[in-house]
């Protein structure tokens, strides 16, 4: 490992993996990745692999679209052989109140303007995407036929492996124990494995960023929060987009290969970084998944596991420097739409970290609670 370094990136998650790609790109020398475990073993390696662009908030529908610009070229952009599975089967989200349709028909305003080809469908035009939907209680439904899904491992490794291409060092099992400071500003970071000097460091540490952040004096305003998750065996195709619903709060999306997986948005989950399986889960997720798609009745559940959202106050990310300490950066906060948004963060993180001008006309700073500039994000599970 080395002992010195332009940048530390501290976190292997597709996150730390696309900005490690999109510094050595940008011609940033000695870029070391730290990971305490394997890569993807966070947040990533858990999630639901979904990737929409059927937003609220015009950043989130601005970093997703060009995201998904990436997610289609992937393998050429990144000049890898990797297939990341993108299956573009669509989106389709439903609302089962007139004020939620109204939320829809405003997001796909916005998302228009942004060229995103969205359309708000009638319950009848949404059976006829998914003819064993249960549109009982449905008011209309919002669908984008170029959202889908894609595989997190095969696109954090892809980024890792053309950031490594590229001359980044990529330290897996190295855990950050500090981040040292004077007169705040970055002095290097203390791993298991030895000190590290650098005078910019990235905290790209899913769930764990407001821990590694406090290492060094500093308080986020974000948390973290279980969210669990399911897989069923593999079964004949009857779905072909994700369902999602906000107010429902569900999604379920069937796999290439047959299997379902399928999670909710926890009500009263305290924040915590507990990431084990509940019974209580299999119970309301099975209730709930069986009502939207009753064929799912006899299907048998395999799997069952559990990762961190990491959640900030806008539900918005925070991709920011941090103005307290002079060389400390942040992408955290994503709220459960990291993956999708990985490609275009790990972008505009690169532009920030080498002070060029933004990429993305977006405002994702930290400083933006301070200024009272929130506009929540509607669109969450
Ligand atoms: P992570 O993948 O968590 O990576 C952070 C890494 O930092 C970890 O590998 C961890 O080991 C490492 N680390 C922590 N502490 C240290 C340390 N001290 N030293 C070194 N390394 C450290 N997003 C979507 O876009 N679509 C979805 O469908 C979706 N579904 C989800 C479903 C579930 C159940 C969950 C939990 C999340 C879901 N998300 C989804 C959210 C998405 O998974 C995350 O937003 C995204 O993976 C965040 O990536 P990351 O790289 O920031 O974090």
């Amino acid at each position: 490992m080395k002992n010195r370094a332009n940048v530390v990136i501290i976190g292997g998650g597709v996150v730390g993996c696309s900005i490690a790609y999109n510094l050595a790109k940008k011609g940033v020398k000695d870029v070391v990745l730290l990971e305490k475990s394997y890569l993807s073993s966070g947040a990533t390696g858990r999630c639901g692999a979904g990737v929409r662009q059927q937003w609220g908030t015009k950043q989130n529908c601005l970093l997703a679209s060009e995201s998904m610009n990436i997610f289609e070229h992937f393998a050429d952009i990144l000049q890898i052989k990797r297939d990341i599975e993108l299956k573009q089967k669509g989106y389709l989200l439903l609302a089962y109140s007139d004020k939620e349709l109204e939320q829809f028909k405003k997001n796909i305003e916005v998302q228009h303007s942004l060229n995103i080809p969205s359309v708000l469908l009638t319950p009848k035009e949404a059976k006829e995407i998914v003819p064993d939907l249960n549109i009982e209680k449905l008011v209309g439904a919002a669908y984008c036929a170029k959202d889908g899904h894609a595989n997190p491992f095969q696109v954090t490794l892809g980024y890792a492996e053309a950031a490594q291409r590229l001359g980044v060092e990529i330290n897996k099992f190295t855990e950050v124990k500090d981040i040292k400071t004077k007169n705040d500003a970055v002095l290097g970071v203390q791993t298991n494995k030895g000190f590290i000097e650098c005078t910019k460091v990235v905290i790209a540490a899913g769930g764990w960023t407001q821990n590694i952040a406090k290492m060094a004096g500093v308080d986020l305003p974000i948390y973290s929060e279980r969210h669990e998750i399911l897989v069923t065996e593999s079964v004949k195709n009857i779905l072909d987009p994700m369902l999602m619903s906000f107010s429902y709060n569900i999604y379920c999306q069937q796999e290439p290969n047959g299997s379902f997986i399928m999670g909710y948005g926890p009500e009263n989950e305290p924040p915590s970084y507990n990431m084990e399986s509940s019974w209580e889960f299999l119970e309301t997720m099975s209730k709930k998944a069986t009502w939207l798609l009753p064929p799912l009745k006899n299907i048998r559940i395999i799997r069952q596991w559990a990762g961190l959202y990491n959640v900030s106050p806008d539900r918005q990310p925070i991709v920011s420097q941090i103005n307290q300490v002079e060389g400390l950066y942040v992408a955290c906060g994503f709220s459960g739409h990291g993956f999708m948004l990985a490609p275009a963060v790990g972008i505009l993180m690169a532009d920030i970290v080498t002070g060029d001008n933004l990429t993305f006309d977006v405002i994702l700073d930290l400083e933006r609670f301070n200024r009272g500039e929130i506009i929540e994000e509607p669109s969450v599970v």
